[in-house]
This record gives C-alpha cells, sequence and structure tokens, in this order.
C-alpha cells in the first residue's frame, strides 16, 4: 500500500478507536503497516498515512516491530527537548519540534490485552509523532510558523520536481 502523502486531506482526519476482538482486519492491517514503513524505510507509522482512520500505529526503534491499538500519553515528562523530525507523508522535510522527552503510553495489542510503554528518546518522540497522526496533526502543524511557511515552501518546490 501507498504512503499517503501531504496535502492529501485523509493525514487530517481524527481516526476512530479499534476493538481488537471484532475487528478482523486489524492483523491484515498492521502487517500492510510494517511492510510499509520497512520499505519506506521509517522507524513508526499510523493507520491514517494508509488512509486507514484507525487508532494503531506500528514502530520499530530498537530492531523489534510492535502494534499498539488506540495508544494514549497518560504521562509526559515537563522536559522537552528540540529535533529535527521528518515524517513518511511530508517526505523529504525535517522540522525541528520539541517533544517531552520522557512519555508513558497505554494501550492495548491486537490481542485486546493492555500494554504500558515507558518510553524515552528517540521512542518517546516517535509515540508522540504517531499518535498526532491519529489526531490528524503532522509535523508542519507542531513546528513554529517560519518554519512551517520555509518547510512548505521547500516541499512544494520538491514535489514540483517530481512533478
Ligand atoms: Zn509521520
Amino acid at each position: 500500500m501507498r504512503i499517503l502523502e501531504h496535502p492529501n486531506p485523509a493525514l487530517k482526519q481524527r481516526s476512530l478507536e479499534v476493538d481488537p476482538a471484532s475487528d478482523t482486519e486489524l492483523r491484515t492491517l498492521v502487517a500492510a503497516m510494517a511492510c510499509a514503513m520497512y520499505e519506506a524505510p521509517g522507524v513508526g507509522l499510523a493507520a491514517p498515512q494508509l488512509g486507514v482512520v484507525k487508532r494503531v500505529v506500528v514502530y520499530d526503534v530498537d530492531d523489534e516491530l510492535y502494534a499498539v491499538c488506540n495508544p494514549v500519553i497518560v504521562e509526559r515528562s515537563e522536559e522537552s527537548e528540540c529535533d529535527e523530525e521528518g515524517c513518511l507523508s511530508v517526505p523529504g522535510i525535517g522540522v525541528m519540534i520539541p517533544r517531552s522527552v520522557r512519555v508513558t503510553c497505554e494501550g492495548v495489542d491486537l490481542d485486546g490485552a493492555p500494554v504500558r510503554i515507558e518510553a524515552e528518546g528517540l521512542l518517546a518522540r516517535v509515540l508522540q509523532h504517531e499518535i498526532d497522526h491519529l489526531d490528524g496533526v503532522l509535523v508542519l502543524d507542531r513546528c513554529s510558523a517560519e518554519d512551517r511557511r520555509d518547510a512548505i515552501r521547500r516541499y512544494n518546490e520538491i514535489h514540483e520536481q517530481v512533478g
């Protein structure tokens, strides 16, 4: 499946919670997401990036694939860090984005069992980024107005060249 790119309106939608007990397409979806993520390659992907408005994310920052349904950040550190962030849906563009250094994320796995992830550093950033996608929020919505103008100009230039 193709990863949708900005400004596709599907990326701006708020995704819906899933019920692993009744959603028979969940495993197929996660397999397609993992496939698209590794092919890109990237370290995380959210279902709406494939045009599926479900609250499902996959990530692999440590050579292990994880899938989380209905992820919610339940705790975050006050300490934040600004770093350059890219997005497979805004290809070719990196923008500086402040994120909490540590987050605790809760959700359920593909069997519906509760999961709790204590994350810091890159994993914390990836979780915040992917959960943003579930709310229709892109990196372009998170950076400063100046960075946003600059990023959109560069992005449009790249896209015009590609055609
Ligand atoms: Zn992204």
